[in-house]
């Protein structure tokens, strides 16, 4: 395999491992369960002073890494005596993050055996009071419902060593600010504090020059490309909820056609179960990745380089010093943790004065991460919508089309004369021309049985939204409320109160995979064994489609719209 003569910058930047980080065995154990291969540059930088327990004022939006940059040393620096009152608080601006924020804790904390308890507005504060009581390691919370229990007495903050403040931004956006300083007077002096925000106006320096002490600070995508360093490439994005993503994925590349195409992923499972998926769709797609044999590797390259695989699916590490003449497109399956190593991906096509296509696949909420690399890419990013069902299906008469044509052209037909000889006594000759072309188009792959996938876009960008959306005396959140005022539809989800589900699962289940925000659905009934979730009914077939190929609660639910509406 020759090297890449562009390798030095990144594989120096990014030649980081977690047990550089200076990491627990737990930890480490987990990272690697998780299929995660190397720290983002965000972890890389933030992980060593959070360890050590500096202060932290960090720039990363979401899409970077930046949660496991600041869950990990907080599980990291767990007292070895766990007592009852927590000794890491996180605060959050929405429930959405908080559960998200929970589980992330959760699963990187599971060999620790760290207790981690999401507590927000709306959810019953009974289930919440009785879990603190009962003992609990870090707690997430949205800052009303956390002076909420402060001030109930139920929530004891004398033993915090670190506070988190994630999403900074838009807790101040929300008017918090009083809250977020009210909550802090309550930890010890000495306690360490992290703040990470995607944007830092300047209101959020007086909140970090009040409660940080002599923080580190990190922020990423800083530096511009040198004009005539970014590549030609055409670049593209696509806003696809999570759950819809391999469906899309297949579509694009059916639309494109690529030559050779390179699929970035961010772990080893997302590695493996891509290529699996893209093989059941026709590719021959050939996974590369951290885990794999120096043999195995040189195997997979030398079927790409031979042709017998068109698709290379892989993770950074793993594509590291790969050098392959013919590839045609990039495709980024995640929005890459930060704008160098978009820049280093795109590299790989354009080259040599050839046209190269860079695709990357979006969540709603990774919009913030996009511009950034935008900037830093120095070239523009255009949206596309996912091709549709019609989309595909004129394309794949397109191809059927061409492929008869170049048999007209090209073959020897003489010998099949005499089927449509006999057919012809039977049946007019466009007749049995369509049915052959029908017969030409199946066998080509090209079934029309795809579901159609969600259109979304991305949400609104908070620098563009209003004032503060909290009255000065509100205290507790407000349920969420619907704010598109049109019509609503009723879903009705098969798994309730006896499956633990809570509002928060469904909202949280619901905005994760769809273009949705909390504030779009309705009103929420929890059952004892199904939920009633209204939503706008512009939305109901997405949400409907989304819920259905997700787990709610680590369980795959019957969704519908519900019959009585
Ligand atoms: P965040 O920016 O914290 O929202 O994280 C974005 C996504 O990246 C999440 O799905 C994480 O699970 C994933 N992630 C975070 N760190 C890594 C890593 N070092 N390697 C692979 N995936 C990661």
């Amino acid at each position: 395999m020759e090297p890449m003569d562009d390798e030095r910058d990144l594989s120096d930047e990014q030649g980081t491992t977690f047990e550089d980080l200076g990491l627990r065995p737990e930890l480490l154990a987990a990272l690697s369960a998780l299929g995660y291969e190397e720290p983002t540059p965000i972890q890389a930088e933030a992980i060593p002073p959070l360890v050590e327990g500096r202060d932290l004022l960090g720039q990363a939006a979401t899409g970077t890494g930046k949660t496991a940059a600041f869950a990990l040393p907080v599980l990291q620096r767990l007292p070895a005596e766990r007592g009852k009152a927590p000794a890491a608080l996180v605060l959050v601006p929405t429930r959405e993050l908080a559960v998200q924020v929970s589980e992330a804790l959760h699963k990187y904390g599971r060999d620790l055996g760290a207790r981690v308890l999401p507590v927000y507005g709306g959810a019953p504060i009974v289930r919440q009071l009785r879990s603190l009581d009962a003992g609990v390691d870090v707690v997430v919370a949205t800052p009303g419902r956390a002076l909420d229990l402060l001030n109930r007495g139920s929530l004891q903050l004398g033993e915090v060593r670190t506070v988190v403040l994630d999403e900074a931004d838009e807790m101040l956006d929300m008017g918090f600010a009083e809250d977020l300083d009210a909550i802090l007077d309550e930890t010890p002096e000495n306690r360490q504090t992290v703040l990470f925000s995607a944007t830092m106006p300047r209101r959020l320096d007086a909140l970090a020059r009040r409660h940080l002490r002599d923080p580190v600070r990190i922020s990423l995508g800083r530096e511009r490309t040198e004009p005539g360093e970014a590549p030609r490439v055409t670049q593209t994005a696509y806003v696809v909820p999570r759950a819809a993503k391999p469906a899309a994925l297949g579509r694009i590349l059916d639309i494109e056609s690529p030559t050779a195409a390179i699929v970035f992923c961010r772990t080893r499972e997302e590695v493996d179960s891509l290529t699996e998926t893209l093989n059941g769709r026709g590719y021959r797609a050939e996974a590369l990745h951290g885990g794999m044999s120096p043999e195995q590797r040189d195997r997979v390259m030398g079927r790409l380089r031979g042709g017998t695989a068109d698709l290379l699916v892989a993770t950074d590490v793993a594509a590291r010093g790969l050098d392959i003449d013919q590839l045609t497109h990039v495709v980024n399956y995640d929005v890459p943790s930060a704008p160098e190593a978009y820049v280093h991906r795109i590299g790989r096509v354009g080259r040599a004065g050839r046209e190269g296509v860079a695709i990357t696949l979006a969540e709603p909420r990774e919009h913030r991460m996009l511009k950034v690399i935008e900037k830093v890419a120095g070239a523009p990013i255009t949206i596309q919508k996912v091709p549709t069902v019609a989309d595909l299906r004129t394309r794949r008469l397109e191809l059927t089309r061409a492929a008869l044509r170049e048999s007209l052209l090209t073959d020897e037909l003489d010998r099949f004369r005499v089927v449509v000889e006999t057919l012809s006594d039977e049946f007019d000759l466009m007749e049995v021309a369509l049915a052959a072309v029908k017969l030409a188009h199946e066998a080509g792959g090209g079934a029309d049985d795809e579901e159609e996938i969600p259109q979304v876009s991305f949400r609104q960008d908070n620098d563009a939204r209003g004032p503060s959306s909290r009255g000065a005396a509100g205290r507790t959140e407000r349920p969420p409320r619907r704010s598109s005022g049109g019509p609503a539809a009723r879903l009705f989800v098969g798994v309730g109160r006896e499956a633990g589900i809570r509002p928060g699962d469904l909202v949280g289940a619901i905005t994760g995979e769809t273009g949705l925000t909390g504030r779009d659905i309705g009103a929420i009934e929890i059952h004892q064994r199904f939920a009633l979730v209204e939503v706008p009914e512009s939305s109901a077939e997405e949400v409907v489609r989304a819920l259905r190929s997700t787990m709610i609660k680590g369980r795959k639910a019957t969704v519908r719209r519900d019959s009585q509406t």
